[in-house]
């Protein structure tokens, strides 16, 4: 009981008048908040505090810093006003202000007479936005092939790897299972992919006792709190991931059973070399697909597996077995056993050997191929490991720690489950070994691969979708490859015949002209980068100054600073955009840019859309794009306006007059008329983009949002448009989820009771099993028709890197900026041809050390830029370089030092880290800023001191025949970097290089008083 005379406290008061649940937008994870409003006594509402909300399954109610500085990204003086319109040169940042009727009609202007003449003529390139699944339908009905989003220069190495492997892939699509893995590897991981979600995973191993270990050049963020920190040398993750598969089948530590039941280790591939169906599967007359049966079902399988693998010199490497012994390939075995469908169930198919098929071919199982090439010594541990920077007993102890996690630990679950065949199993055997990986492993020019290799060494560990392991998010496992391919022709209508990225299923999918010549204005699906699967944004504006392969009209982007931060090359980037032709025009002639902040790209558009804040907008992050499914229930969710922008003052103090980018669009569209976007008299088909969520069908039955559905909203996955779906999601905190049913929740590429809930749902389109893919025939395809078979054939300039790239099993080699600038330093000693070396090791190599960038914690790119809270924790970058690095190079901590690779040099200032391994130095990424930008001052340390790696990064290859990127995806090889390193003279005290201010004008420091208003309230009540 109180004691008289104590005063009453109050010790949890609310936050807030009001409250509104929302999605969190600061970063990529899309987080559950809970926006509390307080009246402040000035404008009205104001935001007094942003809470993550427990309910929500992405986040559970945990807040990074991130997000609770949303209130500083809602109230940034950075935000745009009003449309703008370019007055002085492109690049100054010099405008004025036009109202939205303007600004529309300009647009359409520009846009109506390229729809009637050449659709193509338009560029639409997004960046990190998240509604692609309508920007690309737009795309498609504007009727443009050149439509990309941002993945191309971030992850599509890891998206494409695993689509094509598995049927899934990391992140968005998949999560390690943190209730039961005892076994986790992060590799290039940095802390931005993902965020909140995985700090909760962590806190579940650690928790536990699970052991993490961090593959990374860079031991930061979730690195510093690993058990084990690998410090691998960039670019060789492949390289080791060969070493332990290396191991694990040397020590016969796989999962056999697993590689047969769920993948094509049994599927047989044709030896026929130099002919047209060399590599190959062997499939019968019906198109299926062989294998070589070598003996009957055994009788004690009983109710288990009918369909395992049968090596019968051999134990199965989930055995007991670690005795040392090899699974050798044996010799054929003509006249034992017969060839067979491969998914049929009544057998026990062959995984070694080479047979004879009926029709005289010779064929081999897919995992012959797997042991005859990385069983090969150049694979060991002592063998790679001086290349990876990691001892071969680490190599090796690694190995079997994977193989002890997975084998040893007797994990199972008493769930009972049906399988695709219809068979029934009273429990589910786990592998709890799981894996992450993102942008530290894929933003090399062998990134495909070595995502490819972290595939296999999953799947030789059966530890993809086990418990334990690594677990599929609905709506993934998909088919493989996915069925949508790029649109290629154009309707009658005008509209694509399918949106424009997808996925190739062979050389007949790519879009090249008649001499095999790129059809795409970033060269995306040609055969210089066949399965571009999310586009080439990192190519679109060197090709588009250069009409290459043909002027553009109008670049139409979205949220992507490709002026700064987004852009390799950046100095020449800026310099493509303002360039001009003999005659005076600009040679791109139109650039079309919307964003809700003056960021740097800004400044070099014409016209100017200003975006919302996301706390004033409907948004919807659907499962037709980037869902928020966690392994155990399908979800999404939706933004709504917390703020109507008109009652928001801006940073000079009056109502702001922006509109959210999608809403405007299909403004654009209808006035455009575009298919789709349109009543049959002409009149919009759509008031907004909320009324486009509601009421757009993508098929019947399906759209944007799969909660609520049918007409009177009890309808989930599909079902008719609901009027009332929108207000059913903010009821329910703005997301939607449905529960996988128990017995659905692993093994969902062959689980009947997950096959038919996806199909229900319209996730999938069949209950048929989905085959994993170590051996991918798709990629066979192109190196085929390299050799010279089929009608499709690359030209001749692209023949040897198709045929070298386009291997159906993971390869490694160096990346293409280390080796080519080794070979040109060879060759400047020697004279020899810099081609004919090109694999030499030329010591010292001519940029000795690697360089990468590190997303941080507290900004997501240049998202954080003008946020008032998180510059306080960082308003500028160095140069972290470990002491014995700084020894070797003769500079000391907080030295000025002049950075260089073979495109150009910086001047930053060093600092000394022990968190690095020695041949690597970094940076975090995207705080340096250009001065002026995001209206910081123009002596903001962003500017002055801070920097941008960008401007040592090529966005050719050293030898300037391809894009810096991949040769099988085209993803922009960001961390291929090389540099070398010096001090700079002692009188630098400031960055290079430096630019002229943009012209925005500068913020005062308002924002950081922000809440006195609202505390003197609350202290009052
Ligand atoms: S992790 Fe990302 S989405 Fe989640 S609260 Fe932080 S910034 Fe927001």
């Amino acid at each position: 009981m109180r004691p008289p005379n104590e005063p009453a406290l109050d010790l949890s008061p609310s936050p807030g008048d009001e409250v509104k649940a929302t999605t969190c937008y600061m970063c990529a994870c899309r987080c559950g908040i809970k926006v509390w409003l307080q009246d402040d006594g000035s404008q009205g509402k104001a935001i007094r505090y942003i809470q993550g909300n427990p309910a929500h399954p992405v986040n559970q109610g945990v807040l990074c810093a991130k997000g609770a500085a949303g209130i500083m990204q809602h109230y940034a003086p950075s935000r745009l006003e009003k449309p703008l319109l370019r007055v002085g040169e492109r690049g100054k940042g010099e405008f004025r202000e036009i109202e939205w009727e303007e600004a529309l009609q300009l647009a359409t202007s520009w846009l109506a007479p390229i729809r009637e003449r050449n659709p193509d003529e338009l560029a639409f390139f997004t960046g990190r936005d998240q509604s692609q699944a309508l920007t690309g339908w737009w795309a498609q009905q504007f009727g443009t092939i050149n439509y990309a989003a941002h993945g191309g220069f971030c992850s599509v190495n890891m998206a494409a790897g695993g689509l094509y492997t598995f049927g899934g892939s990391f992140w968005e699509f998949g999560e390690p299972d943190w209730e039961h893995t005892q076994y986790l590897v992060l590799w290039g991981v940095a802390e931005d992919h993902d965020s909140n979600p995985i700090k909760l995973g962590l806190g579940k191993l650690k928790a536990r006792g699970a052991k993490i270990v961090a593959v990374n050049p860079v031991r930061s963020g979730y690195g510093a709190i690993a058990d084990e920190w690998i410090g691998i040398r960039p670019g060789t993750d492949g390289l080791f991931a060969f070493a332990l598969i290396h191991e694990l089948l040397r020590m016969d530590r796989i999962d056999l059973d697993y590689l047969v039941r769920y993948a094509n280790a049994h599927w047989l591939v044709v030896r026929n070399p130099g002919g047209v169906d060399d590599g190959l599967f062997a499939r019968d007359a019906d198109g299926h697909v062989l294998c070589w049966a070598v003996a009957p079902p055994p009788a004690e399988a009983g109710g288990g597996w009918e369909r395992v693998a049968s090596d019968p010199a051999q134990p199965s490497g989930s055995s007991d077995g670690a005795d040392g012994t090899p699974p050798q390939p044996s010799p054929a075995v003509a006249g034992e056993g017969a060839q067979a469908r491969a998914d049929a169930i009544d057998i026990s198919p062959a995984v070694v050997g080479e047979y004879t098929l009926a029709d005289g071919r010779r064929a081999v199982p897919v995992f012959q191929l797997i042991a005859e090439r990385y069983l090969d010594p150049q694979y060991s541990p002592e063998a790679v490991s001086e290349h990876c920077g990691i001892p071969a007993d680490t190599i090796a102890r690694i190995a079997c720690e994977l193989a002890q996690a997975a084998f040893d630990s007797n994990l199972r679950l008493p769930i009972a489950w049906t399988d695709a065949w219809g068979r029934e199993h009273d429990e589910m055997v786990g592998r709890p070994v799981s894996m992450h990986a993102m942008r530290g492993i894929s933003a090399h020019s062998n990134g495909f691969h070595t995502c490819r290799a972290l595939h296999l060494l999953q799947l030789l560990l059966g530890a993809i979708d086990a418990p334990g392991s690594f677990r599929y998010q609905p709506p993934y496992p998909k088919p493989i490859p996915l069925p949508n391919r790029p649109g290629k022709t154009r309707k009658a209508d005008g509209t694509l015949d399918a949106g424009p990225l997808g996925y190739v299923h062979g050389p007949e999918d790519l879009l090249v002209d008649e001499h095999g010549q790129p059809r795409r204005i970033d060269h995306a699906f040609s055969w210089a980068y066949p399965l571009s699967a999310h586009g080439m944004m990192h190519t679109v504006i060197r090709n588009a100054h250069a009409g290459d392969p043909y002027p553009i009209d109008t670049l139409l982007m979205f949220m992507a600073n490709m002026s700064w931060n987004s852009a390799m090359n950046t100095g020449q980037t800026m310099q493509w955009l303002t360039d001009r032709d003999p005659d005076g025009n600009y040679r791109i002639p139109h650039i079309i840019y919307s964003d809700a902040f003056a960021s740097e790209m800004v400044a070099y558009a014409d016209l100017v859309l200003p975006d919302t804040t996301y706390l004033e907008r409907f948004d919807a992050i659907s499962l037709l794009d980037r869902p928020i499914s966690d392994a155990d229930g399908a979800a999404d969710a939706i933004r709504h306006p917390v703020f109507d922008p008109a009652t928001q003052a801006g940073g000079d103090g009056r109502k702001r007059d922006v509109r959210g980018f999608q809403s405007v669009l299909l403004d654009l569209g209808a006035r455009l008329g575009l298919p789709g976007m349109v009543h049959a008299d002409g009149s919009p088909k759509y008031r907004d983009y909320a009324d486009y969520i509601v009421r757009h069908e993508r098929a019947p039955g399906v759209g944007l949002l799969a909660g609520w559905r049918g007409e009177h909203g009890d309808q989930h996955g599909k079902g008719a448009p609901n009027p009332g779906q929108l207000q059913r999601y903010i009821e329910n905190d703005g997301f939607w989820r449905a529960e996988v049913p128990e017995h659905a929740r692993y093994f969902k590429m062959a689980n009947r009771g997950y096959l038919e809930w996806a199909q229900k749902l319209g996730f999938v389109g069949s209950t048929a099993p989905i085959v994993l893919q170590l051996y991918s025939e798709p990629l066979q395809k192109f190196r085929l028709a390299a050799q010279g078979h089929g009608p499709h054939q690359p030209p001749p300039e692209h023949r040897e890197r198709v045929a070298t790239y386009f291997d159906p099993l993971p390869i490694w080699y160096e990346p293409f900026e280390s080796r080519q600038t080794e070979a040109a330093a060879h060759h400047d000693r020697t004279g020899e041809a810099a081609q004919a070396v090109d694999a030499a090791k030329f010591h010292p190599h001519p940029f000795p050390l690697h360089a990468v960038t590190q997303r941080p914690m507290f900004m997501y790119h240049s998202w954080g830029s003008q946020n008032a809270w998180l510059r306080q924790i960082a308003a500028r970058n160095y140069l972290y370089l470990h002491p014995d690095t700084g020894a070797k190079y003769g500079v000391a901590d907080d030295d000025w030092i002049t950075v260089t690779s073979h495109h150009g040099s910086i001047t930053v200032q060093a600092k000394f880290a022990g968190n690095v391994q020695p041949g690597t130095v970094w940076s975090w990424n995207a705080i340096g800023k250009r001065r002026g930008a995001w209206r910081l001052a123009k002596d903001a340390p962003e500017g002055d001191k801070g920097f941008l790696m960008n401007h040592l990064i090529s966005d050719i290859t050293p030898r300037g025949d391809y894009a810096n990127a991949d040769p099988v995806t085209g993803q922009a090889a960001w961390f291929d970097l090389r540099v070398d390193i010096r001090k700079a003279s002692d009188d630098v005290a400031a960055s290079r290089p430096r630019f002229a201010p943009l012209g925005f004008a500068e913020a005062d420091e308002a924002p950081l008083r922000y809440g006195g208003a609202l505390r003197a309230k609350a202290y009052r009540r």
